[in-house]
């Protein structure tokens, strides 16, 4: 199932390192396991740090063309092994395999990416004179320094290239703490690193089922001087607290409760197709999927039909089958909590147009693509991310409406607007409250463009221009 070769211990100064205790990586689409991989505890989080300390300073004087080198070669590493890096994706997240390899080309991206902005970091500073005349204002960019980066599941690949991209182009040296499902794909990336020509302890890994126990000691060591989160809300909440101790930079990818509005003069299919996007990329797993889906009166009836027929169309079923739209969901917790949202949902009075089907006799963790309307005030779902593929349709009337419906949240990560009409679009756009929004499409994502969110969708940006300033602090000589 899982290569020969698959790396299964910790990454610590370019070394792998076994650990006495382990644990099991499944795959979701039948909850089987893929392969046991080592359990870092406190004492190995110290050692990365040790490592990722050793290596700071040579890794900040590394000509910015060198790391730019470096970051290319691991570019052209992954796009080489697009295929088994795909499946490995699918095995330990379930996503279909076409996504996967989708993931794949969206990751190694950011490799491109951040090698063109460290080629041209050493062109950003600044000279002049202040306003007086009497003194010059010379400003430079240096590497904040060692830097903790937390992954979640949903995007084993490109989460981690986003961050590890931006921080090895700026001069930082890093420590990746993947999610506990899917820790194997990061494993693999430090291999992939590690043979691009990065050096020892510049990138470390860390695999634990103890996030807390292990990411405590490197919070509270004041050698830390990073750390860059993406994940749930609350953890991020939780791990600001504790990074406020030491005054660390922050980067927060948060949750979100992305709006999705469809306005009468949308095309339909550009809507429908943009709404199944928004909706059921990543079977839904995904901090920017439309978790509330607002119709116009005027085009409800024939958006909810057509929709609803391409929500049911779903093929569920292991992500390496062909023909697989939807895959399962990442466990069990995260399975129930989606059918607790929906029954709570159905309990309060909310109808449900449309439900796919699910392997039977299956041990994933499957859910069907399932499509509700008439959503009580109450329900949970109108608030809480649904993380899943349950599509909840509202309507409205005026686009003020909208607005306001759209903007009643405290999280604000991205959003999108299907509407025929240019000015509306732009209009809409920008009173909406949110880091990101698409107009007429459903997924925004790319290495280039600022991705973040405002409010309690997090703080900072990641890829485009601002994703390196993110690991760069300013010096400013005064002459
Ligand atoms: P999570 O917050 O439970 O976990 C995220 C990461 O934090 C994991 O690596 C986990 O092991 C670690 N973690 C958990 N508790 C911790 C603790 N006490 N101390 C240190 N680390 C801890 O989130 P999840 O369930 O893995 O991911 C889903 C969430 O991530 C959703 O809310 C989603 O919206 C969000 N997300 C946001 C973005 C974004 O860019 N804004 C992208 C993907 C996912």
């Amino acid at each position: 199932m899982i290569e020969a070769g698959q790396p299964t211990e910790l990454f610590i100064g370019g070394d792998w390192l076994p650990t006495e205790r382990t644990f099991p990586v499944a795959d979701p689409a039948n909850g089987r396991q893929l392969c046991a991989v080592a359990d870092a505890g406190p004492e190995h989080a110290l050692a990365a740090l040790d490592a990722a300390c050793a290596a700071a300073a040579d890794w900040a004087a590394t000509p910015a063309a060198r790391r730019a080198d470096i970051l290319r070669t691991a570019y052209e590493a992954l796009l080489g092994r697009r295929e088994e890096i795909a499946r490995l994706i699918t095995l330990e997240m379930g996503k279909p395999i076409a996504e996967a390899r989708g993931e794949v080309d969206y990751g190694a991206g950011f490799f491109r990416w951040f090698a063109d902005g460290a080629g041209r970091l050493h062109l950003d500073g600044g000279y002049g004179h202040e306003p007086g005349g009497q003194y010059r204002i010379l400003t430079a960019h240096r590497p904040v320094g060692p830097s903790l980066l937390i992954t979640p599941w949903n995007f084993p690949l490109a989460m981690g290239t986003r961050k590890i991209g931006a921080a090895l182009a700026a001069g930082c040296t890093a420590i990746l703490k993947p999610a506990e499902q899917t820790p194997l794909t990061a494993l693999l990336l430090a291999d992939v690193l590690r043979e691009a020509g990065v050096p020892g302890g510049v990138v470390n890994v860390l695999s634990t089922t103890d996030a807390a126990g292990v990411t405590e000691p490197l919070l509270a060591d004041p050698r830390l001087r990073k750390l860059s989160f993406t994940g749930s809300t609350r953890v991020g909440k939780l791990l600001l607290e504790k990074a406020a101790r030491g005054v660390l930079r922050t980067s927060m990818e948060l949750g979100g409760n992305a709006a999705l509005l469809v306005f009468d003069d949308a095309d339909l299919d550009t809507a429908v197709e943009g709404a199944m996007v928004a909706k059921l990329r990543n079977g839904g797993e995904s901090c920017v999927a439309a978790n509330r889906i607002y119709v116009q009166s005027g085009i409800r009836a024939a958006f909810t039909e057509r929709f609803t027929e391409r929500m049911t169309a779903s093929v569920c079923g292991h992500g390496l089958e062909p023909g697989t739209t939807l895959g399962p969901m990442i466990d069990e917790r995260q399975r129930t909590k989606v059918a607790d949202l929906v029954a709570d949902a159905v309990r309060g009075g909310a109808r449900v147009l449309g439900e796919g089907t699910v392997p039977q006799d299956s041990e994933g963790f499957f859910y069907p693509a399932t499509v509700l309307t008439d959503i009580p005030q109450d329900a949970a779902l109108r608030t809480e991310e649904i993380f899943g593929p349950v599509a909840a349709i509202y309507s409205f009337d005026e686009e003020t409406e909208a607005l306001a419906y759209a903007n009643d949240t405290p999280f604000g990560l991205a959003s999108y607007v299907f509407t025929g009409d240019v000015s509306r679009a732009m209009r809409v756009a920008e009173a909406l409250d949110t880091g990101m929004t698409g107009i007429n499409r459903g997924v925004v994502s790319n290495p280039a463009a600022p991705f973040g969110g405002v409010k309690e969708s997090g703080l900072g940006r990641e890829g485009g221009g601002q994703g390196i300033e993110e690991y760069l602090e300013t010096k400013y000589i005064g002459l």
